[in-house]
């Protein structure tokens, strides 16, 4: 029961807990997956956080003066979200909002200046601000990161096969090469490479085969949580549609729970459950996916869904222009950051930050005026 090679659906919990024989048929053939309460793949406690972020923020000193830096560069200010269990947790923003470094402060790729991040599943509990480091080499097994650019994020000297091995070799999670090469031709097949291709070398392979390859490293320690780092934004369309529904199958038969951060709306629309929408480091707005596309709050909200282009001819909406730049994060304007290119601002919005409200049912609002502006 305990060998993962022979557990329903990556649960890792003894076979003795619920009686049932897990490993006597293959993963997909399953017939205990809907009886198990405490498996993962297909009955999913969806209620239950996996990553919590708290108040959390990331600083980056810029320029040396004597012993300490310059300037700060304030790349995640105060920001709290929470990610449920098998959840697609769409992260979206302009360039430069911080998307990417909150998604590495939740990894522990980055430092953590204030503020807390914790990871919770059913086996284990971490604070990331005080994790030791055989914590944090167990946390790298459960946490992963799939990468934008499939074109640098492979060794150009490695196979896929050893590609795909390192993180089970380096994490020494497997007992002998034998154990290692059914690992990788199962995650292999599961991200449907070819078997033939294993031996080849990454240059011989397009971006989307190259962005699977990606995706099977990520996946071959049996991660519970994966952050998807803009992982389709260097693909073509078609190929985009491909791995986006190929992430979504992968979620759904290994009960796994992504934060999936990107800048294309409509990406984000097709995959994700909730979404967060980040801005000069704060995030402004986190909705369910249909009510934010449906009904936004923040003007920044509303200004980035008016700018999707549609296809009606007859939709005579017009996108909904921001003015100016997006300010520096070394020195964010005082109050709401969004009061600069905000054409609903009052005086008011650039002494007091405004404070997350309740807006409904798990939407979050951080504006002052959201109510008159909704009315
Ligand atoms: Fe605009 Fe004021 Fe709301 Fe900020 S608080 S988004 S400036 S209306």
């Amino acid at each position: 029961g305990r060998d993962r090679r022979y557990v329903c659906g990556g649960c890792t919990r003894a076979a003795a807990t619920c009686g049932r024989p897990f490993g006597v048929v293959p993963r997909s053939g399953c017939t205990h997956r809907r009886a198990c309460t405490h498996g993962r793949a297909g009955h999913v406690k969806d209620t239950e956080a996996l990553v919590t972020v708290d108040h959390l923020s990331v600083r980056f000193g810029i320029g040396r003066a004597l012993f300490k830096p310059q300037a700060y560069v304030r790349a995640v200010d105060d920001v709290s979200l929470t990610i449920k269990r098998g959840q697609f947790f769409g992260l979206v923003g302009e360039s430069g909002s911080g998307k990417t470094t909150l998604g590495r402060a939740i990894l522990k790729a980055v430092p953590i200046s204030s503020g807390h991040v914790h990871y919770s599943d059913d086996e284990v509990s971490y604070d990331l601000g005080q994790i030791s480091k055989p914590d944090l080499k167990a946390y790298r097994k459960r946490a992963q990161l799939i990468f934008q650019d499939p074109y640098a994020a492979l060794s150009p000297r490695m196979t896929v096969r050893d590609i795909i091995a390192e993180p089970l070799e380096v994490m020494k999670l497997t007992g002998s090469r034998e154990e290692t090469d059914a690992r990788v031709r199962e995650v292999a097949q599961r991200c449907r490479l070819n078997l033939e291709h294993l031996r080849r070398f990454p240059h011989a392979f397009s971006g989307g085969q190259r962005q699977r390859i990606s995706i099977a490293r990520a996946l071959v320690c049996e991660p519970r949580f994966l952050v998807a780092d803009e992982s389709v934004a260097a693909l073509d369309v078609s190929i985009q549609a491909d791995i986006l529904n190929m992430l979504k199958s992968l979620q759904q038969e290994l009960g796994l729970t992504f934060l999936f951060i990107s800048h294309d709306l409509s990406v984000v629309a097709h995959t994700c459950d909730m979404v967060a929408v980040m801005y000069l480091g704060s995030l402004v707005e986190i909705a369910p996916t249909r009510k934010l596309f449906q009904a936004p709050k923040h003007p920044y909200t509303r200004a980035l869904l008016s700018a999707i282009p549609s296809l009606d001819p007859d939709d005579n909406r017009k996108a909904q222009r921001l003015t100016g730049e997006i300010p520096s994060p070394t020195n964010p304007p005082d109050g709401c950051r969004f009061h600069t290119r905000c054409p609903h601002a009052v005086p008011a919005c650039a002494e007091a930050v405004p404070v997350p409200e309740k807006a409904d049912d798990g939407h979050t609002v951080a504006c002052h005026r959201w109510r008159e502006i909704d009315a």
